[in-house]
């Protein structure tokens, strides 16, 4: 394919685009195919010879829609969604077609500085002092292991770097069992080991204990440790849990210690007022993570993290041979400095886009809509016979089982969620608690509406009546 052909193929591809998200509803929500089915319709060896676009293109569309899980299905109630509002497409199709590589400031000056100007837009819109400054990374799961590997290099003086990890006391880090297996890995991958990441007990909410924080950090220097840091949560992955910031940062503080706190998924909640009494304490951070790729609906993938002091990720992350070198430092942001890979995308264009083309107001109400919504569903879930409420809605999620009562509550909710995606009107996923196999519902879909969570509530009554009594 030339150059010159791209305009009539990239109007197809909108067309196609269009078509796609006018039907979504009419689609099986989490992909109906077998495992091998997609494979299978693939040629086994590349081409010698070029094939036509046309033969690509209906390829495309024959083969590939059937094997996707539509996460821009309004009807996508499983996991945590990942929105893409139409504005940030676009933005995505634009930087799609300069396709530059944005490592250092002058290999793409407008990407480092819209991406300065839209940390701080962003930093504004969830209401962080102004000292806190942003960089993009992929994933949360990147933006937290950096914060892992300052916090490590800091302890060391930054001697972990050069020298190895030999010969230094062991290191523990603190967090709450609701933390994402992201700080797990990152535990793991820094050198810490995931055993000196130690889970603190946590109250009936699903809280951090600050005493048991305390004690745990106590117990540990007395026995020749060393505490270096700690992880907060706010909107955990099972149930919406949230730590007590202000107490437990204050405790990082007064005990030396660099700390990180995981808001990946509620964090876009805090652009409303109302719920920024769930992060007090947040100022007292030395670095956050929120995905704007989830609920903000900055197409993915696009993950945020704010520094208080960004001097010491730099100073950990920062490797600049000659031929990376590049004058006036004093007035530039390399933004390849403060994220784990050289080559960086060019991620702030979507945000622009995004939050221009709807405005925190509008971005705001859907937030608003969204846990309004969950309460609706959580009530109307509580009176239908044989369901149970586990969790209570914490933003916009809650959770749920079946347990009828001659039958395996574990069986029967596993049942019913098999069920519920193999009819495909909604999507939903699984946790566990406390030894319960429970059901997910979360309401967070860009373009869900009432009437979808309407629909949502209604197949789950049928479908529950249908396990609990066959026939
Ligand atoms: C989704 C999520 C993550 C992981 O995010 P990635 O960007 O996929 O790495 C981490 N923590 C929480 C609380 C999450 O919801």
């Amino acid at each position: 394919m030339r150059h010159d052909e791209l305009p009539e193929w990239s109007k197809r591809a909108a067309d196609w685009a269009a078509e796609y998200h006018s039907t979504l509803r009419d689609r099986p929500v989490r992909s109906q195919a077998a495992p091998g089915d997609i494979a299978r319709q693939i040629a086994k060896s590349p081409p010698d010879v070029a094939d036509s676009m046309e033969a690509i293109f209906a390829d495309f569309e024959h083969i590939i829609p059937p094997g996707m899980t539509h996460w821009q299905h309004p009807r996508f109630f499983a996991y945590f969604s990942s929105n893409a509002a139409p504005a940030s497409m676009l933005a995505e199709q634009l930087v799609n077609a300069i396709s530059a590589q944005c490592m250092l400031w002058q290999t793409s000056p407008a990407a480092a500085e819209l991406e300065t100007v839209m940390m701080d837009w962003l930093r504004q819109a969830v209401d962080l002092p102004p000292i806190f400054r942003g960089v993009i990374h992929d994933s949360a799961t990147t933006a937290t292991l950096c914060a892992v590997l300052t916090m490590r290099e800091r302890a060391l003086q930054w001697q972990g770097l050069t020298k190895g990890l030999a010969g230094h006391p062991t290191m523990r880090i603190y967090a709450s069992a609701q933390t994402h297996c992201s700080v797990d890995k990152a535990a793991r991958l820094a050198g810490i080991g995931q055993e000196n990441l130690i889970k603190v007990d946590t109250d009936d909410d699903w809280a951090m204990r600050p005493d048991a924080l305390q004690k745990a950090i106590q117990n540990d220097r007395a026995a020749g440790m060393l505490p270096i840091g700690i992880i907060g949560c706010i909107g955990g992955t099972s149930f919406g849990a949230s730590d007590r910031l202000r107490a437990i940062l204050s405790i990082s503080r007064d005990e030396n210690m660099y700390s990180h706190v995981d808001a990946a998924w509620a964090g876009s909640a805090m652009i409303c007022p109302e719920y920024r009494h769930v992060w007090d304490g947040i100022e007292l951070a030395d670095s956050l993570v929120l995905n704007p790729h989830k609920w903000l609906g900055a197409s993915f993938d696009c993950s945020v993290q704010f520094l208080r002091e960004p001097a010491s990720q730099v100073q950990t992350l920062s490797l600049r041979p000659d031929y990376l070198e590049t004058l006036e430092e004093d007035e530039i942001t390399n933004y390849s400095d403060w994220t784990i890979p050289l080559g960086r995308r060019f991620r702030a264009l979507k945000l622009w886009f995004l939050l221009r083309a709807h405005g925190l107001d509008d971005l705001r109400n859907r937030i608003r809509n969204h846990i309004a919504w969950t309460k609706l569903a959580c009530a109307a879930l509580e009176i239908t016979p044989g369901i149970e409420i586990v969790t209570p809605p914490k933003f916009a999620l809650f959770t749920f089982r079946l347990a009828p009562q001659d039958r395996d509550a574990n069986d029967s909710t596993q049942q019913l969620l098999q069920q519920i995606n193999a009819d495909g009107r909604i999507y939903l996923t699984q946790t566990s608690h406390q030894g319960m196999f429970v059901i997910r519902l979360t309401v967070g879909q860009f373009d869900t509406t009432w009437d979808d969570v309407e629909l949502a509530i209604k197949v789950i009554r049928e479908i529950a009546e249908r396990v609990v009594k066959p026939n």
